[in-house]
């Protein structure tokens, strides 16, 4: 899954989620979240985060790995 880490905090642009083919980027309340079970890896949102706050899980910086954990759970218990 993609998942979308700290850049995103309070500037929530949104361009992904217009973007995105699923529809899987959701508003929270200070980011976006990306839906881990709907996000089908196309990395099409990526070029359109001005903030490059978008990343592929296996290649998340070793600094924001925890938002892996924050994206899913934005959408609850699995
Ligand atoms: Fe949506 Fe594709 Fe980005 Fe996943 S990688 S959030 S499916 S645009």
């Amino acid at each position: 899954t993609h998942v979308i880490t700290s850049a995103c905090i309070d500037v929530k642009d949104g361009a992904c989620v217009h973007a995105c083919p699923v529809d899987c980027i959701y508003v929270g309340g200070r980011m976006l979240y990306i839906h881990p079970d709907e996000c089908i890896d196309c990395g099409v949102c990526v070029s359109f985060c001005p903030v490059d706050a978008i990343h592929d899980d296996q290649l998340v910086p070793p600094d924001l790995k925890q938002f892996i954990a924050i994206n899913a759970e934005f959408f609850g218990p699995s």
